[in-house]
């Protein structure tokens, strides 16, 4: 039995990076997949996420096209799990992320990074806990960061985005906790995707060496990193786990 046969899952933002890993570290431990994102191309190039993982393990898996800052695209997304026999798992991944000078940053800028990273969240997690509710309990597992746990002068709207995102975790695992929804946050270091190497250079940038000597483990992280602390999140091996943030970043912010 793989630890998540039964399971239907939904990845927002799952078509590249650290989404598109989740959703085939989950289809190979069985799951259902849906990939809720604006864009069906993965940014890194390849096959679109749910061909890639149906024709790699067997699995159900759909693609629906949702702005996650859109409530009614979110509803749509659910509805599609439903069609693939019921929601069970739903990870809030996308996000965008830039460096910034404080006192320059605009309303617009500051609103199209909050409602990706806050309101689609905060929606997200809403339109999934109704039907988990409904259908007796769930996983819902939040795409914070260690920006979310430690603040950076360079990234304060991204930082308190991911702030707001932990603490919109444990008060979420607080409310529905008693009705078998486990909310689980977790909290990526540098992971080698296109958000880090091309939106906001850290690798291949002149400071990659210099911050690669911060992290205990001496290496970025990989998607599959994520996609493994996310697998463990989704199934029964954390049924205990609930309104906790999960570090993974080589040592990163401990140290
Ligand atoms: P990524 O490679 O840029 O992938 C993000 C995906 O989300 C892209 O396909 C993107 O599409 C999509 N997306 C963006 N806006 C969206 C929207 N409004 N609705 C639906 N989908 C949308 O980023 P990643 O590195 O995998 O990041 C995934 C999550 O991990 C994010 O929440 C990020 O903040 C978090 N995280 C990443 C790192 C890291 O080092 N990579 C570290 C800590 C936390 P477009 O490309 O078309 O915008």
């Amino acid at each position: 039995m793989a630890l998540l046969d039964n399971t239907v899952a939904v990845v927002t933002g799952g078509s590249s990076g650290i989404g598109r890993n989740i959703c085939e570290t989950f289809a190979s431990e069985g799951a259902s997949v849906v990939n809720a994102d604006i864009r069906e191309e993965p940014r890194e190039g390849g096959v679109p996420t749910h061909e890639m993982v149906t024709e790699a393990y067997g699995v159900a898996a759909t693609f629906v096209e949702c702005d996650v800052s859109e409530r009614a695209d979110l509803e749509a997304v659910a509805d599609a799990a439903e069609d693939l026999g019921g929601l069970d798992v739903w990870v809030n991944n996308a996000g965008i992320f830039r460096g910034e000078e404080f006192t320059e940053v605009t309303e617009a800028e500051y609103d199209q990074l909050m409602d990706i990273n806050v309101k689609g969240t905060f929606f997200g997690a809403q339109v999934a806990i109704e039907r988990m509710v409904e259908d007796g309990g769930g996983s819902l597992i939040n795409l914070s960061s260690v920006a979310g746990l430690e603040g950076s002068g360079d990234f304060v709207t991204y930082c308190s985005s991911k702030g707001a995102v932990r603490l919109m975790t444990y008060s979420l695992a607080d409310k529905y906790g008693p009705d078998g929804v486990r909310v689980n946050a977790i909290h990526p270091g540098v992971i080698e995707t296109e958000m880090v190497t091309d939106d906001v250079p850290i690798i291949g940038g002149e400071s990659e060496d210099a911050f690669r000597q911060q992290i205990p483990s001496r290496r970025f992280g990989k998607p599959e990193d994520i996609g493994n602390a996310a697998l463990f999140l989704a199934s029964d091996m954390s049924d205990y786990v609930n309104g906790e943030s999960l570090v993974v970043d080589g040592g990163q912010t401990n140290t």
